[in-house]
């Protein structure tokens, strides 16, 4: 593959699918986009925890060959495009990238760069595992209860961008259509929006579900709607979801059951130990990823990331934080755990298990960066690059 702007290492190898299976050498070119903001910050520290973990785990036998590919402000800057072309085809080409946060530009035609990467490379599902580490600071008694991987829909629902605003054309067109033609009673000065859902999206991303769970070990799948009320989506969602599971996976000794997205977000809270993997459409899983993330306190440490059937791009789920960039300050945790889904995808989980232990020992040290430490007792603060250090000294 020949990059117009960007040169891959000339040392380690490509990851590649055969099979329907990841095939992951030993020493796998692994793309990373800095990002803006605090991007340069946490990816620097991100990139020292990843490849202590992979020495640590594996003795010089296996090493992440990372490759800088470019977006955002810092491919501006260089080439005068947000996204060039090169990035796109790197992450397709290598299959898995990890990236920062990118800030959208304000202004006149810009779509969110996050946002394109996922429609270009069809990137279906937002994977965001959710779990509590001991000593992050929780509104919950009990926040150890909660433990979900949340697959929420990328591509369709609200989200997609089919709107228009009240008073355009576009939007009195719609509305006539839609009275005279079908009896709807649409006030005439109304914004439009369109909430498309497929029986394609759906499947595959209940179909991605279920292997997980399969693969991890996992109890249960909840399919979250709200399809008492729309029932021809959210309810149809529901019941492609479940056609799913009961024509493709006959025997699955996994449980799958589906819950109304408003009694959801009281159970999560009431009983979060019935929830396991959950299933959502786009608005719907955006909600309850943030809510689940906040429960255990872990809105700045949640990982997340951006899969296709192959393809999967890991992210620090947070924004650019402009106020902070470049003071070395903020907390890393969301791109290394991140690091860490990567890790397990690619089936390097001795190094993921080295990360999770000696983060965890580290938050116990009360080691952490302002955003914990000014709700924590007795902490120590660390800049980003301390925080990093911590734990890489406590890896074990
Ligand atoms: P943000 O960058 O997430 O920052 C909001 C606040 O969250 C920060 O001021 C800070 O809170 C806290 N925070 C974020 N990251 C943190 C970290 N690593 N450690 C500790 N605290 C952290 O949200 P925003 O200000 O709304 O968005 C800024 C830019 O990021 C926008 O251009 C937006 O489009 C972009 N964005 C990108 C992504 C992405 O690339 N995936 C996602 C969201 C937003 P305190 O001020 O309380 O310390």
């Amino acid at each position: 593959m020949k990059f117009d702007r960007v040169k891959p290492p000339s040392n380690g190898e490509k990851i590649s699918f055969h099979g329907g299976k990841l095939q992951v050498p030993q020493n796998p070119v692994i793309p990373y986009i800095e990002g803006d903001g605090v991007g340069p910050d946490i990816m620097k520290a991100a990139r020292r925890v990843f490849d202590s973990a992979v020495a640590k785990a594996y003795g010089g036998r296996r090493k992440i060959i990372w490759f800088e590919i470019f977006a955002g402000e810092k491919a501006n800057n260089s080439c005068g495009e947000y996204l060039p072309k090169d990035t796109l085809e790197a992450i397709e080409n290598y299959v898995v990238a990890i990236k920062g946060p990118l800030t959208t530009p304000v202004g006149g035609g810009y779509r969110s760069l996050n946002v394109t990467i996922r429609q270009e490379l069809d990137l279906y599902a937002c994977v965001r595992p959710v779990r509590y580490f001991k000593g992050v600071p929780s509104p919950l008694k009990h926040p150890e209860k909660l433990n979900v991987v949340i697959f929420r829909e990328n591509t369709e629902d609200v989200y997609v961008g089919n709107e228009w605003e009240a008073g355009t054309g576009e939007a009195k067109t719609i509305i006539e259509y839609l009275n005279t033609k079908f009896g709807t009673k649409i006030r005439e000065a109304s914004g439009i929006g369109i909430k498309p859902m497929s029986e394609f999206a759906t499947k595959r991303l209940m179909r991605k579900a279920i292997k997980y769970a399969i693969e991890e070990g996992r109890n249960s799948i909840t399919i979250m709607h709200k399809g008492n009320i729309m029932k021809y989506t959210e309810g149809a969602f529901r019941e492609w979801a479940y056609e799913v599971a009961r024509e493709e996976f006959p025997g699955l000794k996994i449980i799958i059951k589906d819950r109304i997205a408003d009694s959801m977000f009281q159970q999560i809270l009431t009983r979060p130990d019935e929830y396991d993997i959950i299933v959502a459409p786009n608005l719907n899983g955006d909600y309850i990823s943030d809510a689940c993330a906040a429960q255990v306190g872990g809105l700045g440490i949640a990982p997340g990331a951006n899969m296709g059937d192959f393809v999967a791009l890991f992210e620090a789920t947070h924004g650019t934080a402009p106020k902070y960039a470049n003071q070395d300050k903020v907390n890393p945790g969301s791109l290394i755990l991140s690091g860490v889904m990567m890790f397990d995808y690619i089936g390097l989980k001795e190094a993921s298990k080295i990360i999770i232990d000696a983060f965890q020992e580290t938050i116990l040290q009360k080691k952490v960066t302002y955003d914990l430490a000014r709700q924590m007792e007795g902490a120590v603060e660390l800049k980003t690059s301390e925080f990093a250090s911590a734990i890489i000294e406590n890896m074990s």
